[in-house]
């Protein structure tokens, strides 16, 4: 899978660091920092989560 962030959209709620912490970051302004862009299989059900929780829909999951 892959992750791809729109940084532009986010708007510093940090959910998606509480759903993915090894996968999400958030830099001094709160804007999120990806950390892997294609983590493991094992991340995939937190990944989602912080997809369906980002409240400015910034995060899409790729699955290839
Ligand atoms: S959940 Fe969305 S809006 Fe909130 S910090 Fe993450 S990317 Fe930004």
């Amino acid at each position: 899978m892959k992750v791809e962030l729109e940084a532009d959209k986010c708007v510093a709620s940090g959910q998606c660091v509480v759903a993915a912490m090894e996968v999400f970051d958030q830099d001094d302004d709160g804007i999120a920092v990806l950390l892997a862009e294609r983590p493991g299989a094992e991340h995939l059900d937190s990944v989602r989560e912080a997809v369906a929780v980002c409240p400015a829909a910034a995060i899409r999951l790729v699955e290839k």
